[in-house]
């Protein structure tokens, strides 16, 4: 496997088969583990604004189900691919099993530029995806959610289109609703109260807490932003952060409503005055006490691992750090909380949302937050604990626990061969 892969799926697999040479595992169990169990390809014939039509291609892959209905995000960009989908759905069942709730690992995607369709294309496409893929969705075989460039309207046309060919209206078919259609309160800020709750975690494993820890945030959209702020409301100081537009450092700590602030009115960052201008690429080796990639894959690289002052590292993006930065920062004692725990609040509360729908009963915000945190933390302790066992970092830690919740399932199951 090539050692300096930037391709999501090699490094997903990269991480996996480390983990998996740990655990003395039946080769055969291992083989079906790694595989997608289905894979779709639809083309989707859309008629443009123009009169026109134009044929997208779109994707849904199913990777496991052992555990229970899919779960995975809809991506809207026109890198999509098969391959990408895949290593996105293979995530999602090591993702789910950390947080321990009943799904397995899916994704979908559609390959096009949502920014060069109109509102009116984007719901047709939305709508065309759906209605060919009515038989695998379903809430209890394949639930998607928002992901990169869908969100809450988009989920409203997949519920709706679904509903119609099923003749009668069904919400837990897709999480990541608006709220007046059963969406759960909560969702929106729940991957960077996660993102939090893993900060503060990993803090008191080395005997601190939130207060006066200086953090730098990369990427200040719904992972990073909202998680910048709840963590600047316990009393940490945000030091640095960055979007698209550029990267700000203001070592007595950014004032987050400034922050904010600039986002409402501009939606970016740009123009910002609430710290100084650095170059982006300075933002990760600033000085703090933890670093919390929230932007993009592949970030922290073997360029600039060994430059990273912060001693604990907690991805809210997926991705974030390559194998070989992996294996620098390891070495140089850094601790990672890794993706697939550390931004495990967004599914875990899609889980919450699911439930409710199909209870149809809904619960206040205080209590989406108290049963996030309850898993959010458990969570933490049973990764932790693993590591220990194994004599593990986290993430290798995270895959073990991971892999065990699925193998211990489909022994008890059995192989339908
Ligand atoms: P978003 O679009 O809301 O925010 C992304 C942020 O990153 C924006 O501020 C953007 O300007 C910034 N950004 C983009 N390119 C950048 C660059 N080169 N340098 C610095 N900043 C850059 O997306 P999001 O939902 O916050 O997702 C961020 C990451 O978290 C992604 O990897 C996503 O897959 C992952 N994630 C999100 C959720 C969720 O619930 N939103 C759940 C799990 C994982």
């Amino acid at each position: 496997m090539n050692e300096h892969s930037d391709n999501p799926f090699e490094n997903a697999m990269r991480q996996f088969e480390k983990a998996a040479s740990k655990m003395n595992l039946d080769p055969g169990f291992l083989e079906i583990i790694k595989r997608p169990r289905r894979a779709v390809i639809v083309s989707l014939p859309i008629k443009m604004d123009n009169g026109s039509f134009k044929v997208f291609e779109g994707y849904r892959v199913l990777h496991s189900i052992v555990r229970g209905p899919g779960k995975g995000g809809i991506r809207y960009h026109q890198n999509v691919t098969l391959d990408e989908v895949k290593a996105l759905a293979f995530w999602m069942t090591w993702k789910c099993a950390v947080v321990n709730i009943p799904f397995g690992g899916a994704k979908g995607g559609i390959n096009c530029d949502p920014t060069k369709l109109s509102p009116g294309e984007i719901e047709r496409l939305t709508r065309r995806y759906t209605a060919d893929l009515v038989e695998i969705f379903g809430p209890d075989s394949d639930v998607p959610a928002p992901d990169v460039n869908t969100n809450p309207q988009v989920m409203a046309w997949v519920m709706d289109t679904f509903s119609m060919h099923k003749r009668h209206t069904e919400t837990a078919v897709v999480t990541g609703k608006p709220i007046e259609l059963g969406g759960s309160l909560g969702r929106k800020e729940a991957t960077g109260r996660g993102v939090m709750f893993c900060v503060r975690e990993a803090l008191k494993k080395t005997g601190k807490d939130l207060k006066g820890v200086r953090i730098v945030v990369q990427g200040f959209g719904n992972v990073g932003g909202i998680g910048a702020t709840l963590m600047a409301e316990q009393g940490a100081k945000i030091v640095g952060i960055s979007d698209i537009s550029g990267a700000y450092h203001n070592p007595d700590g950014i004032d987050m409503a400034k922050a904010n602030e600039c986002i409402i009115k501009n939606k970016t960052l740009k123009g910002f005055e609430g710290g100084k201008k650095i170059p982006a690429e300075d933002l990760l080796t600033l000085d703090c006490d933890v670093l919390v990639p929230a932007a993009l894959e592949n970030q922290i690289t073997a360029d600039n691992a060994g430059k990273i002052k912060a001693k604990i590292i907690v991805e809210g993006a997926n991705g974030p750090t390559t194998p070989d930065a992996d294996e620098i920062l390891s070495k140089n004692g850094v601790m990672i909380v890794p993706d697939i725990l550390a931004n495990a609040g967004g599914v875990t509360v899609s889980y919450f949302e699911w439930v409710q729908n199909k209870q149809s009963y809904y619960w206040p915000e205080n209590e989406v937050n108290e049963k996030l945190e309850r898993i959010m933390v458990e969570s933490f302790d049973s990764v932790w604990n693993v590591g220990l066992e194994y004599k593990v970092n986290l993430r290798v830690a995270a895959y073990i626990l991971a892999i065990k919740r699925v193998i211990d399932v489909i022994k008890v199951r059995g192989v339908y061969a």
